[in-house]
């Protein structure tokens, strides 16, 4: 394997796609450039992976979003057939 090669396969890797390829932990070890690019993508891929972590709701939220779904679910039900004036009073407005 040469470096050319290891890019290839550092491009196109998964974060579960670890480096159980012989060729590839020979090329890491012996190769300075490609060992701390290795490095370096592992560590960005850790970020990434960290910045869409769960997080937690506050309390009674996740209920209230239901609960306007259901509202909006079920008066658009009651309105078929019958097209309804749109209210954007309750849309998210970019200022
Ligand atoms: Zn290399």
């Amino acid at each position: 394997m040469n470096c050319k090669d290891f890019l290839i396969w550092l491009q196109d890797r998964t974060i579960h796609n670890q480096p159980e390829d012989p060729e590839i932990l020979a090329h890491i070890n012996t190769c300075e450039t490609c060992s701390r690019l290795y490095t370096i993508d592992n560590y960005l891929e850790a970020c990434i992976q960290n910045s869409f972590s769960l997080q937690k709701l506050p309390d009674g939220l996740a209920r209230k979003i239901n609960r306007h779904i259901d509202q909006a679910f079920y008066s658009g039900q009651q309105s078929l057939g019958q097209p309804e004036e749109p209210t954007h009073q309750d849309l998210p407005v970019k200022k």
